[in-house]
């Protein structure tokens, strides 16, 4: 007997939310499609895991109450439920938790830093320059760009903070161009508040799931793509394997939410161009280490606590005064975040860790008291906080690949300038690899 054969309009490998965005668009669009997931449970780097009674994020916890990602759930039908933060974060600066809600941020925060009003001044006007005016350039950093209006440290500081805790990387490493643009593009949509799905991310994976079966669609687990066929230049099928076995799929479109290096595996490198080669080879995963904390009594009274001029910690999200559904009755659970002072350089994981739950015991008030480490988490490699981190000299990678046919999406391609990360980079990097399948191919 030979292999199996299915037809599909349209194959999706991988169900993080560039795949399911993909997938729930064309699904409501009326492409028949089939997403195939390696692992036992959907959503990837936004799925939600059960541990000793608590539940902690593969990745995602908050989400923005506007803009692309979800304006795709209301597209498509699928329910978005987020709880917004309604209250403000406090701040730690100087040893001491300050209050800003009344006050004009950041410049009330700025104060803090440094005394000089000349000094701050100063560098509003090469702030107001690249938000007005023109980006920086992408060869230089945040750093870089930033002392050319001022030299004070705590100043820079304060901005390397605001970059390392959304982008994950510092003032010195960070793109100058892409911390701007980021701030402009995708990140914007963060400006209209934060949100967090009470019983766990994967409540909204789950929803977009639930859209592509009801228009049709396939999404298997358990089910990995073991090769992307190619003829000619021309993607034209993929070879699946569940525990049955293989099976061949013949579609119009591949779209691999795998990450770039992975489709290239998948495809063949023969396939792809040295230049392409060479662009996702400079490509930087980048690292984070999440702490989850367990207290039988809140151990901050608002939900975020920002941190600076700490070993590591950046921000300390005490997620039980949004969401108790996820500790159980009489619990709470916290997550705290720090990356590594470079992305690039070498690091040791477990320096880092203990940095982290150094400053945790230091900065958060009855932390030692109450405080309980739960669970340690290392994001980085194949399982990145970011798959291209934006630093000095990132260019991004396009969502169309050399070979027709074939796209990316998620966190590994951007729209050049425009951050790839997150829940608002990766619906964008589907929806524009939708608009072009659209453009291409009609249902059928
Ligand atoms: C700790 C952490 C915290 C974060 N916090 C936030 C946050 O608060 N807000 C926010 O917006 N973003 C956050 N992010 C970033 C966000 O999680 C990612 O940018 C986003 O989830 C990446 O999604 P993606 O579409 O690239 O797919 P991924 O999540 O990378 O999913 C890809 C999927 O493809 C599957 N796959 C791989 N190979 C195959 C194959 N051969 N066959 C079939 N399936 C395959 C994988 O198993 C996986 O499920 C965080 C990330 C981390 C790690």
């Amino acid at each position: 007997m030979g292999q199996k054969q299915e037809k599909y309009d349209v194959v999706v490998l991988g169900s993080g939310i560039g795949g399911l965005c993909t997938a729930a668009l064309l699904a409501n669009k009326g492409y028949k499609i089939l997403v195939t997931e390696k692992l036992p449970i959907i959503g990837g780097r936004c799925a939600t895991l059960k541990y000793k009674g608590f539940k902690i994020p593969t990745g995602v916890l908050g989400v923005p109450m506007a803009g692309t990602f979800k304006s795709i759930f209301e597209e498509v039908g699928a329910e978005f439920n987020v709880t917004p933060m309604t209250v403000p974060p406090k701040h730690r600066i100087d040893n001491e938790i300050i209050d800003m809600s009344k006050s004009n941020q950041p410049d009330a925060i700025l104060s803090r830093f440094c005394g000089d009003e000349k000094e701050i001044e100063a560098l509003k006007k090469g702030i107001n320059r690249a938000q007005t005016w023109n980006f920086p350039s992408n060869e230089i950093s945040l750093k870089d760009y930033l002392n050319q209006y001022t030299r004070d440290e705590k100043l820079i500081e304060y901005y390397s903070n605001l970059s390392d805790r959304i982008l994950s990387t510092r003032a010195h490493e960070i793109s100058a161009r892409e911390y701007f643009q980021s701030f402009a593009g995708s990140i914007k949509d963060f400006q209209s508040g934060v949100g967090f799905a009470p019983e766990g991310s994967m409540a909204l994976m789950k929803a977009l799931k639930k859209v592509i079966e009801e228009k049709g669609g396939k999404v298997l687990t358990q089910c990995r793509a073991k090769k992307i066929l190619v003829k000619e230049g021309i993607a034209e099928g993929v070879v699946i394997e569940d525990k049955k076995g293989e099976t061949t799929v013949r579609t119009s479109a591949v779209v691999s939410n795998a990450g770039p290096k992975k489709t290239v595996a998948l495809a063949g490198k023969e396939y792809f161009d040295k230049g392409y080669l060479r662009e996702l080879k400079n490509m930087v995963p980048s690292l984070q280490i999440w702490v989850s904390t367990i207290s039988d009594r809140p151990l901050f009274d608002v939900p975020l606590l920002y941190t600076y001029e700490t070993r590591r910690l950046v921000s300390f999200v005490s997620i039980s005064h949004v969401c108790p559904k996820l500790a159980p009755a009489g619990k709470y659970i916290h997550y705290s975040i720090s990356s590594p002072v470079s992305q690039t350089a070498p690091r040791n994981l477990r320096n880092e860790v203990n940095m982290h739950i150094q400053d945790l015991k230091d900065s958060v008030p009855d932390f030692n008291k109450y405080g309980q480490v739960l669970h340690v988490g290392c994001y980085w490699g194949e399982w990145p906080t970011l798959a291209n981190a934006p630093i000095v000299g990132f260019n991004g990678i396009p969502q169309k690949t050399p070979i027709e046919n074939l796209y990316n999406v998620g966190d590994g391609v951007a729209k050049k300038g425009g951050w790839a990360g997150g829940s608002p980079g990766c619906a964008l990097s589907a929806r524009i690899v939708v608009e072009d399948i659209e453009n291409r191919f009609e249902p059928g």
